[in-house]
Formats: structure tokens, sequence, C-alpha cells
């Protein structure tokens, strides 16, 4: 615009006042003419229902999307209608009073949800203002806006909050919240109650939790806080509160941040439970189990040099009075040797079943198949035997020693408690719909062997317990399946059996559940 046509100061007087009255400026060149266009392009493009109503509340003036609500075969007659034919009794007596208000005190406000002649039920913001029309006539002026979804947003958030609300009060668990770019902290009741803490004394501060905490728990938490807010690992940790009687509890806490765009943690939130009582009978399981094994350890150790003397002595016996002794003696000796033999094998075996918990399990990735592999290889000059592998095996995390004796103690047993002239056995992955509702692989190594009779399911898996005369089917400890239970309870998973006595046994295995 050229500096001369801008408007001088008082130029605005000259206008007819359209734009003046209604608060807006304009430059020179606008004219009134200009303003029937804008009003006109701005009532068709307006999305709001705009509509202008005379003093016998009928319709004169009606925009676009105030039609587009009535059905096609309507939209002629809208104007010159009060509209309130249309409409149920109550409504129209609300909207007509709506109209009467605007005329008299000048506008109204109302919301107001209504079922349109086309079908619709919508919620509606409608502002009506009285202005002055043709003939200086009042007239009112009315903008609704379609605030249905809104509304129904405004609803679902209700919702969802009445849910949370719900879900804070009802649960068992403590809930928590951190602000971590303001450190503040959110406790629901219940963590409250966990620690003994009465509201009013609660600070809403991360200090709160930091300043309860444990002091040898403080590098394990802050470790696993920073892994989960730096590379999102699950932050699950057990760690012990000062409750407000001064006592320490163990708890169990989980939680989950949320980053913001820039990567950095905003927020996080999750659940925290009392965890004490467990934690202490875990404890004194541990404690009991450790002084078991190291019992094992030190017995079998122990038992081991005794019971080399036994054997020697009778050797010795032999050597320096062999011909002198008296002829039932040889049996005798024999025995004892046989026997310390026997107790000497069942430390070896006790010493293995307790090294199973005391030492470091050393876990790679491996692959079953190779595994297996090299288990058969021992088995594979016999000619009597079948052994079929039914399945390619999973990679699996675990111990490979371990594992490769499970499998070959599996195998040697079905083999062994087989009077079949063929022997068979399958090792393979079970249908998962026969797995008996298990979510991990379930293995099996299946036999044609003499069968397991129910009531021993249970008791096979006893360390030296055999159903079998100590030396008929190739002798044994008794120790094997127990070997078996415990690797495959170190690898987290579970055993059990299916069995007919004459017809074979399968044992059915998971390594991790
Ligand atoms: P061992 O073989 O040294 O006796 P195990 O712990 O391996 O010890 O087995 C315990 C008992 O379970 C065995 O004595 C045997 O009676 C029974 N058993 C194990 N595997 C089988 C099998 N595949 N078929 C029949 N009986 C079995």
């Amino acid at each position: 615009m050229a500096p001369d046509d801008r408007p001088q100061d008082g130029a605005h007087h000259d206008d007819t006042g359209i734009f003046r009255d209604a608060g807006l400026v304009r430059s020179a060149e606008f004219s009134d003419a200009g303003a029937l266009s804008l009003i006109k392009s701005l009532m068709s493009s307006i999305s709001d229902l705009v509509f202008v109503k005379d003093r016998d509340y009928r319709i004169v003036l009606a925009n676009h999307a105030l039609l587009s609500v009535y059905p096609e075969e309507m939209r002629d007659r809208v104007v010159g209608y009060t509209t309130v034919e249309e409409y149920d009794e109550a409504e129209a007596a609300a909207f007509l009073e709506q109209d009467r208000l605007a005329f008299e005190t000048g506008s109204s406000e109302v919301t107001e949800r209504l079922l349109f002649p086309d079908g619709v039920t919508r919620t509606l913001l409608t502002r009506k203002t009285r202005f002055e029309g043709p003939g200086g006539r009042p007239y009112i002026v009315g903008i609704a806006r379609d605030i249905s979804r809104i509304e129904q947003d405004r609803e679902k958030l209700r919702d969802s909050e009445e849910r949370y609300d719900l879900a804070v009060r009802g649960s068992a668990v403590g809930l928590w919240d951190w602000q971590i770019r303001t450190n503040e902290l959110f406790w629901s009741d219940r963590f409250k109650e966990l620690v003994g803490l009465a509201d009013e004394k609660f600070v809403p501060h991360v200090d709160e939790f930091f300043g309860r905490l444990h002091p040898d728990d403080l590098d394990p938490v802050s470790a696993a806080l920073t892994a989960h807010l730096e590379s999102g690992e699950p932050y699950d940790v057990e760690y012990r509160l000062r409750r407000e009687d001064g006592v320490y509890r163990w708890f169990n806490a989980r939680g989950q941040a949320i980053w913001g765009n820039d990567g950095s943690p905003l927020r996080m939130a999750g659940s925290v439970d009392d965890i004490h009582d467990q934690k202490l009978a875990q404890n004194a399981l541990q404690r009991s189990y450790d002084k078991l094994n190291q019992f094992a350890h030190v017995a079998s150790h122990d038992l081991k040099e005794p019971l080399r003397g036994i054997n020697s002595h009778a050797f010795f016996l032999r050597e320096d009075f062999g011909d002198s002794l008296p002829t039932e003696v040889e049996p005798r000796l024999q025995r004892i040797e046989d026997l310390a033999a026997r107790a000497s094998m069942m430390t070896t075996e006790l010493l293995e079943y307790s090294r199973l918990n005391t030492e470091a399990d050393e876990r790679v990735e491996l692959d079953l198949n190779a595994l297996l592999e090299e288990v058969l290889d021992v088995f594979a000059d016999r000619t009597d035997t079948v052994i079929t592998v039914a399945a390619s095996l999973p990679m699996i995390r675990g111990e490979p020693a371990a594992l490769a004796s499970l499998f070959r103690n599996l195998i040697a047993n079905g083999l062994k408690y087989n009077d079949a002239d063929e022997k068979r056995i399958t090792v393979g992955l079970a249908d998962p719909t026969d797995a008996d509702g298990h979510a991990a692989d379930v293995f099996f190594v299946r036999d044609n062997g003499i069968g397991i009779a129910e009531q021993y399911f249970d008791q096979i898996f006893l360390i030296f317990r055999r159903l079998h005369k100590r030396d008929d089917y190739g002798g044994g400890t008794g120790a094997g399946l127990a070997f078996v239970r415990q690797v495959i309870e170190r690898h987290g998973g579970t055993i059990w059996l299916d069995s007919a006595v004459g017809e074979g046994t399968t044992f059915f295995f998971t390594l991790s559940t």
C-alpha cells in the first residue's frame, strides 16, 4: 500500500460505522460493499451454525452449516420457519426461552444437547446476540458451535480419570509417580500405609524415597534406575525402606519411565509391594540350602578317604594272608570291596549333585542339536538300539555340561530299563497343545522300556531311590533322575512323566518357564 492511501487520523469517522461498531479496523479501500462480501464469505465458510431470527422467532437468514443439518428436502423451508416445528416440544421450549432471553437482555448462552432433523444428536454451545436489523427492528444472531467431540473427549477423560482413581484406591500394591525434572513425588495412600506414614507427613519430593532407602540398597537401586532411564531395561528391584517406626522392610518395586522427544526421561511411575515376609522365608531357605549343600560337599569329600582305607585293608588282607584264610572269607572280602566301591560311587554322585547348587553356573548360548549329537555319539555302537531325534531343537542359554548329562541320563535310563529286542528312544519337542498348558518348549525323551507304575512317579526323582534290587538292570545308585531334576530346575524348568508298565515311559521337561 502506498503511504498516501493509508487512512489518516480520523478516517474512521467518515465511514458508515459497520466496521468500527464491530470493533474492527480496516484500510480506506475496504468499502461497505467489501463488508457485505466479507459477511457472505464468512457465513458460508464458517463451520458453526449461524442464523438470524426475527421477533417472531422465525429464521430469516441461515448459513450453509445450519442448512446441512436438515434433510435435503427440508432445506428450502428453513427460512421463514420458527424451526420449532421440527423439534421435540421440550427442546423447542428450551431454545425459545434462550431466544427470548437474548431479545430481552441482549444476549444468551447455553450448552444444549439436541436431536437434529437429520437424526443426529449434537451438543451445541449456542450464543445469541440481539442487534438492530432492517427498519430498526430487533433481531438476534445465533452462532452454535458443535462441541459433541469435545464433550465426548471430556467424558472419556472423566471415565479414565475415574478408572485411574479407582485403581489407585483399590490397589493392594502401593503406587508411585516421580516427575523426574522437578523431582516431585506422588505416593498413593496404600504406599504411605505400607511405610506407616501419615498423609500429612509425606513430603512430595524424591528425597522422601531416597531418605528411607537402606544404605546398602542405594547403589543397586541407583544402578537399576540408570539402566532403565538410559537403556530402557526393565525396572524391577528389591530394596528395604525404613518405615515410620524405624524398622526396615523389604519391598519389590517395578516402574516405567516416559521419555520426551529429545530422549530425556520426563516421568517414571510404578508399583511397590511389601515382600518382607517372603524375603525372610526365602533368605532362611537359602541359608539352609547352603548349609545342606555344604554338608553334602564335606561329607562326600571326607567319606572318600575312609572308604579308600576299607578297600585297601581288604586288599592287604588278601595279599598278606591269602593262602592261610579260610575259603569262605574270600567272598566276604569281595563283598567288602564291592560295598566300599558302591559307597564311593555314591559319595561321588552326592558331590556332583551338591556341586550343581554350590558352583556358579556358567551359561552360554548353545545349540541343543549339536549338544545332543555329541551325547548320542556315546550310544552309537549299540546294535540293539534305535535313537531318533524327531525335531529340530531350539537354541537356549544354559550350562553345556549339565545339559549334556541330563540328556545322557534320560537316554541311558531308557535303554537300561528296557527288555525289548529293539530298544527305541525318541527325543523331540511335544506338540504345544499336549503340553499341559506350558508356555515354554516342552522336550521329551520316550522309550519302549519296562515302564514305571504311577505310584512311583514322584519317588524316582529322590536321590539314591531305586525301584529295583541293587544289581538288577545293570545296577545303579539311584542318583541319575535326582541329578536330572536338579539340572532342569536350575534352568528354570520342570520335569514330569507319562508311563505305563510294560509299554514304555516318556519324560517331559521344560528348560525355562
Ligand atoms: P538309577 O538308574 O541309578 O537307579 P535313576 O535316578 O536314574 O537311578 O532312576 C531311579 C529309578 O527310576 C530307577 O531305579 C528305575 O527304577 C526308574 N527309572 C528311571 N528311568 C526309567 C525308565 N526310563 N524306565 C523305567 N524305569 C525308570
